[in-house]
């Protein structure tokens, strides 16, 4: 499994991790979550499909400028 490149915690700094979260039917789900247990905001993302997924949710955090519109 290649290493993803995941930025820090847009609150803390902290380091961020992928989390594999498997659902009541067996479904993988994997989400970005700050690693810092004292972090108050506990930033993490919403679950995705694939690893990749969650770390571009993650990553998107720091450019707002590359947020799409939802028209
Ligand atoms: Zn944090």
């Amino acid at each position: 499994m290649k290493a993803l490149d995941l930025k820090p915690c847009p609150f803390c700094g902290g380091k961020a991790s992928v989390f594999r979260v498997v659902l009541e039917d067996g479904t993988p789900r994997y989400e970005v979550d700050c690693e810092n247990i004292d972090c108050e905001i506990s930033a993490c993302t919403s679950l995705h499909p694939t690893r990749q997924e969650a770390a571009d949710v993650w990553n998107k955090r720091w450019e707002p400028d590359r947020l799409e519109a939802t028209a």
